[in-house]
């Protein structure tokens, strides 16, 4: 039986390609996933001046509050810079074996580095973390693989290497955690 998994665009992020995430996400990720609108997370009290960023864990906790059941998983996406105390930036946080993830496309969008905007590339991009994020919830941990998508990266290259897939012995932890059997699309 199968979780929902809710996705959630936060405050002031609407990106072109954020209507067909959910679809794209079913490809790589078991379960039904729903698009959730208008929640009243406000990204402000989460912003620590002292480092021009977002505290990821303070915006995750309070986007469990948005859980609509308890069994659901829930994922937001933001477009701002996310941290958390012992780390300069993160692209993302998820809770192992909880209901919550986040990810930022902050430092997935190619004019981070001075390249020029890729929509295509950010898609992604931002799908493998979603992914991967997810991954962590349904129990994953990092794998070696670096061609699988719970690779740990910490460079947009590393992200680039890997696929949005899961290899044998992840797409194995994630059956284990969700008893689906995965006619979903191998990684690397
Ligand atoms: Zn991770
Ligand atoms: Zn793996």
């Amino acid at each position: 039986m199968s979780r929902t998994i809710y996705v959630a665009f936060l405050e002031g992020f609407n990106p072109s390609w954020g209507e067909n995430l959910p679809a794209r996400l079913t490809e790589w990720v078991p379960g039904p996933i729903e698009p959730l609108s208008s929640l009243a997370l406000g990204m402000d009290p989460y912003y620590a001046p002292e480092r021009g960023q977002y505290n990821a864990t303070l915006v995750l906790a309070r986007l469990l509050r948005y859980l609509p059941e308890p069994q659901a998983k829930i994922v937001g996406l933001t477009n701002v810079d996310l941290f958390i105390p012992v780390l300069t930036f993160v692209f993302g946080q998820a809770q192992l074996e909880g209901p919550g993830a986040l990810v930022s496309t902050y430092r997935l969008r190619n004019e981070f580095y001075g390249l020029p905007p890729d929509a295509g590339l950010l898609r992604d991009r931002t799908i493998k973390e979603v992914v991967h994020e997810l991954g962590h919830t349904f129990g994953l941990v990092h794998c070696r693989d670096y061609e699988c998508v719970m690779h740990a990266s910490t460079y947009v290259e590393e992200i680039d290497l890997k696929g949005p897939g899961f290899c044998s012995a992840c797409r194995g932890g994630l059956h284990a955690a969700t008893g689906t059997n995965a006619t979903l699309g191998a990684g690397g």
